[in-house]
């Protein structure tokens, strides 16, 4: 077992990477910013900032990659074996990409070991293996015509993803792109730029071709828009804020209206009917479904509905969870509950804290800032009884570690409150009624819905949201469609076989 003290000497000795990955080579740009640790507050390292003249310069090589055919013209399975090295190479830096995450975004060292990094290396290796097992279609045509649909890769990607966990959301983007044969252009969110730019360099020497897998770190207003803005990049990734979702669909109508797939966030709703087969993994899931990665997870339950019948018994369970969840270094192999990732979000979550107490909401747990000695950036778990459907806090995406518990009267009233939200990316509902349960799950308007559970992240599945959550789906099959275009080839039979 490793402690801190073994965790923050490995942390020194990290060699933490600096420049884009352009080309193939490593790539300085005009500027650079400083790249800030939330665990401490202090800098990093000064990563390369990247402007139009950069992102300029990757969407070329990316674009001379695609023409050339060095990559889309491989065998498929030489393209399988070439990302199943990737993704042999970053299992073997698991531990050094893992101390990247956790510094870089402050979210605990155990949970980038356990979950971010293998689930992006997961992602990988299941794009990888896809590639020689995805088929067209051949059409029902009659015996003169043979119709075939065929998928073809859009060209350049253009992948803009956000901090909350940084490696995982890039590679739902670059992995099933780059499986269909696309070139990628991405651009991490400013905060966590590490572990993209040490994958781009493992890519490198897993046989990806030079100009194919592309890294311009920098900020969003810039290197960010450009991207977004570029007439040779056919579609923009997008994971992050509706704010800026919004942004990038005008650039692509401004510019040469390239596609937009958008992951958005959410307010997702957790129900607890008076049935529920198990209060106790109910309360476990209630606090974990917004407390883990401190709250900044897209498909938080942030809306805890609960049966008025058991509010009081539920919400002393969901306390005592929540109490047993402590704010620590996110070095600590022990912490599980770690830093917000920047200064800015740790104000944001307050000043949604105040907004709830203003409102009339009835704070039960939580509710300050703590650890300020160290000079990083952290929130209590914080929990809100008595929260008005229409306050703040049950409308608005907080992004941090804040639960809004509200009441319902009958099924009817779940569903109609659930629904009550612009967003619609995830639900969960706990009930021992099957009936109910199918009836729920089909009337809550979210792309995913957990029943008797909360979130698995299954890669076999299609993550992503209704209604100003987004569109286009990450994760299955279906997330590799959205970087193809269906081709229709029609021959007309000539012959005849008598
Ligand atoms: P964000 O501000 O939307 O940033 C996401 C990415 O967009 C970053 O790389 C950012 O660059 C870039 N960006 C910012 N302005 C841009 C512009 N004008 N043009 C092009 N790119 C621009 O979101 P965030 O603060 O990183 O992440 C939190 C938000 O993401 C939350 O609202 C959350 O709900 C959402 N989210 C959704 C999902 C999902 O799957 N649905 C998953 C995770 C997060 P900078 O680094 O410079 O800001
Ligand atoms: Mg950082």
């Amino acid at each position: 077992m490793q402690t801190l003290d073994d965790v923050i000497a490995r942390a020194r000795s990290l060699s933490l990477p600096t420049r884009c990955i352009v080309d193939g080579k490593e790539t300085a740009a005009r500027d650079t910013y400083d790249n800030v640790s939330p665990r401490d507050g202090t800098l990093l390292n000064k990563v390369a900032s990247g402007g139009a003249a950069e992102i300029d310069a990757a969407v070329r090589s990316a674009r001379a990659a695609f023409d050339d055919r060095r990559w889309r013209g491989l065998a498929p399975r030489e393209k399988k074996a070439r990302m199943l090295a990737l993704a042999e190479l970053m299992e073997g830096e698991l531990q050094e990409l893992a101390l990247m995450e956790s510094l870089d975004s402050g979210k605990p060292i155990s949970d980038a070991l356990g979950v971010d990094i293998p689930l992006a290396i997961q992602t990988v290796r299941w794009y990888g293996e896809a590639i020689d097992k995805v088929y067209g279609e051949v059409g029902p045509s009659n015996d003169s015509k043979l119709s075939l649909a065929v998928h073809e890769p859009l060209g350049v990607i253009g992948a803009i993803t956000p901090w909350n966990f940084p490696l995982h959301m890039a590679m739902w983007k670059a992995a099933p792109a780059l499986a269909m044969g696309n070139s990628v252009v991405l651009k991490p969110a400013e905060q966590t730029p590490l572990t993209a730019l040490r994958v781009a360099q493992l890519a490198i020497e897993a046989g990806i071709p030079a100009g194919v897998f592309n890294v311009v770190t920098g900020f969003g207003e810039t290197a960010g828009q450009a991207l977004a803005r570029h007439d040779d990049v056919d579609m923009i990734a997008f994971t992050g804020s509706g704010a800026v979702g919004r942004k990038l669909m005008s650039y692509a109508g401004e510019s040469n209206l390239k596609r937009v797939s958008l992951e958005l966030g959410g307010k997702s709703p957790q129900i607890v009917f008076d049935d529920c087969p198990d209060l106790q993994a109910a309360a476990e899931a209630a606090a974990w479904a917004v407390f883990f990665n401190q709250g900044e997870v897209c498909t938080a339950a942030s809306r805890l509905l609960v049966h008025e019948s058991i509010r009081d018994e539920f919400l002393a369970k969901v306390i005592a969870v929540a109490a047993t969840i402590k704010v620590g270094d996110p070095l600590d192999p022990a912490t599980r509950f770690g830093a917000m990732v920047s200064e800015e979000q740790l104000n944001s979550t307050m000043r949604f804290i105040e907004a709830a107490k203003k409102e009339g909401g009835r704070l039960v747990v939580g509710g300050d800032r703590v650890r300020e000695d160290s000079g990083g950036y952290f929130v209590e778990p914080t929990i809100f009884a008595d929260v008005a459907p229409s306050s703040t806090l049950a409308r608005q995406e907080v992004f941090g570690p804040v639960l809004g518990v509200m009441t319902f009267e009958d099924t009817a009233d779940a569903i109609r409150i659930a629904n009550d939200t612009v967003y619609g990316l995830a639900a969960g509902l706990w009930t021992a009624n099957v009936d109910r349960a199918i009836g729920v799950a089909r009337a809550l308007r979210a792309g995913l819905v957990w029943v008797n559970g909360w979130d698995s992240c299954d890669i076999t599945m299609p993550f992503g949201g209704f209604k100003q959550s987004g569109f286009g789906r990450d994760r299955s099959l279906h997330a590799m469609d959205k970087y193809a275009d269906l081709k229709a080839i029609t021959f007309t039979i000539r012959g005849s076989i008598d």
